[in-house]
């Protein structure tokens, strides 16, 4: 009987001290992350009796009390503190849907991942913006202000104060920036224009490094209308190698050694009003001809079946330059080849001839004057992948295989084949048929217009790859 009187009393200091753990979590909640605990041990509480009969025998009477599963969900409360801080991830993380570790995975994380922290939590972990928008949670020791490389050079996303933008990165907003740096970096930046678009708006190409340098590379982007969060990307790029030029170290060379090798030529915006057609729609575009030209367009699309959206959604998706030719078609290399379009379009339309736009009329005579250029490296999006190959062969396709696996290596993007159409009439036919290592580079994995939450996923992506294409080919 005593020890029958001693496991009901241990029960029940059980239940009284399990009770008591819910009832004293803290309660100074400012805001409360609901997070399904894990579920409890099962305690089978057995009560053993022992009898003694009249014969002597002893007789054992087992009861056997069995508690019920039962998933507990319960709202854990944590005080967040409110931040609007760039962080980098100090080991590959997963980042979870409330702040406990036994919450569910939302995406894994590489080390030296860059994310905006939007909250500090009180009980060791801090909330996060994943690329897809969603706020994630990780823990705070997991997070460093500072990007750090094995060679011992480290930076902060806060010592780069010029680039920046609100909603899109706009074609003034990249004319503002640019004249920012020239001012504040005089000696290591150049800043020219390589002619003008449809609509008058100048072709920015910026020098870093010098002129003179024994060799030099072409970084272009927002050749496609639609895809203008890369131009952002690049003029952060810029900014980043500008600001750490002197301290700033890839492998075993500084900056400044490398550029001062290679010069890097870099044309953030090849098609601006394109750019302009998806961000502002038609109030973007100045002259009137222009702006009736894209209207028929648009009639011409929605006739042919191309399109069923409204004009604003249709704009929005713009990708030609603002005659409805297909820049990235427009070259002569493969010129009219896998053609899906044969007429002025969003999307798609060769044009003419080849070079019939003054977009691509002025990158093609720029490149011609450049005896010293080694590669190029072009911008588009999305999908995460990599273009890299026509019909090279021999040495030049080893070359262009090295160039490619460097490139993989960095961004994690996987490299993707002609598929047994070499040429198409791209910018990257053009510059490889004469004998120039090209890799296209498609940034992001939402849809295009990609979502500025992309922005600090494709910088951790490929935030070294302009200095690397550069110290590679130097
Ligand atoms: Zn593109």
């Amino acid at each position: 009987m005593k020890v029958f009187v001693k496991v009901l009393e241990f029960a029940f200091l059980t239940l009284i001290c399990l009770a008591l753990l819910f009832i004293s979590s803290p309660q100074k909640t400012v805001e409360t992350v609901s997070a399904t605990m894990p579920t409890q041990t099962l305690t089978t509480a057995t009560s053993t009796v022992l009898t003694t009969t009249a014969m002597d025998t002893t007789v054992t009477t087992t009861t056997t009390v069995k508690t019920t599963p039962k998933p507990t969900t319960t709202t854990v409360p944590v005080n967040f503190t409110a931040c609007d801080d760039i962080m980098f991830t100090t080991a590959s993380v997963s980042a979870r849907m409330g702040a406990y570790s036994h919450t569910s995975v939302m995406e894994k994380l590489d080390e030296a991942t860059a994310v905006k922290r939007t909250g500090i939590g009180d009980n060791g972990w801090s909330r996060i913006v994943l690329r897809s928008g969603k706020a994630a949670y990780v823990p705070t020791k997991y997070l460093s202000e500072n990007r750090k490389f094995p060679n011992g050079f480290s930076y902060k996303f806060d010592d780069m104060q010029v680039v920046n933008c609100v909603s899109d990165y706009t074609y003034s907003r990249m004319v503002i920036d640019l004249n920012e740096l020239t001012e504040k970096y005089p000696d290591k930046l150049t800043v020219s224009t390589i002619g003008q678009s449809v609509d008058g708006r100048e072709i920015y190409c910026a020098l870093l490094g010098k002129s003179d340098a024994k060799n030099c590379i072409v970084v272009q982007g927002g050749m496609h209308g639609r895809e203008h969060l890369n131009p952002y990307v690049i003029m952060k790029q810029l900014e980043y190698y500008l600001t750490y030029y002197d301290s700033g170290k890839y492998g075993n060379k500084t900056f400044k050694e490398i550029f001062e090798s290679t010069a890097v030529y870099i044309i953030p915006m090849t098609n601006p009003d394109g750019i302009t057609i998806s961000q502002l729609g038609l109030s973007g575009i100045k002259n009137e001809d222009v702006k009736k030209n894209i209207k028929s367009i648009y009639e011409s699309d929605k006739k042919l079946k191309y399109t069923t959206d409204s004009f604003n959604e249709y704009l929005r998706k713009w990708k030609a330059n603002a005659n409805g030719v297909d820049l990235n078609r427009n070259y002569k290399k493969g010129f009219g080849i896998n053609a899906k379009r044969n007429t002025f379009s969003a999307r798609d339309y060769r044009g003419s001839e080849p070079f019939s736009e003054p977009e691509t009329k002025a990158l093609v005579e720029f490149l011609s004057g450049l005896s010293h250029l080694k590669a190029t490296l072009s911008y588009h999006s999305m999908g995460s992948v990599i273009y890299w190959e026509c019909d090279q062969s021999g040495a030049y396709r080893k070359q262009c295989l090295e160039y490619v696996d460097l490139i993989e290596s960095m961004t994690g993007y996987r490299p993707v084949g002609a598929g047994g159409i070499p040429y198409i009439g791209s910018f990257a036919d053009h510059v490889i048929s004469q004998g120039i290592p090209n890799v296209t580079l498609e940034t992001g994995v939402y849809d295009t217009p990609l979502s500025k939450d992309e922005f600090l996923s494709i910088w951790s992506e490929t935030e070294n790859c302009i200095v690397a294409t550069a110290k590679h080919f130097g």
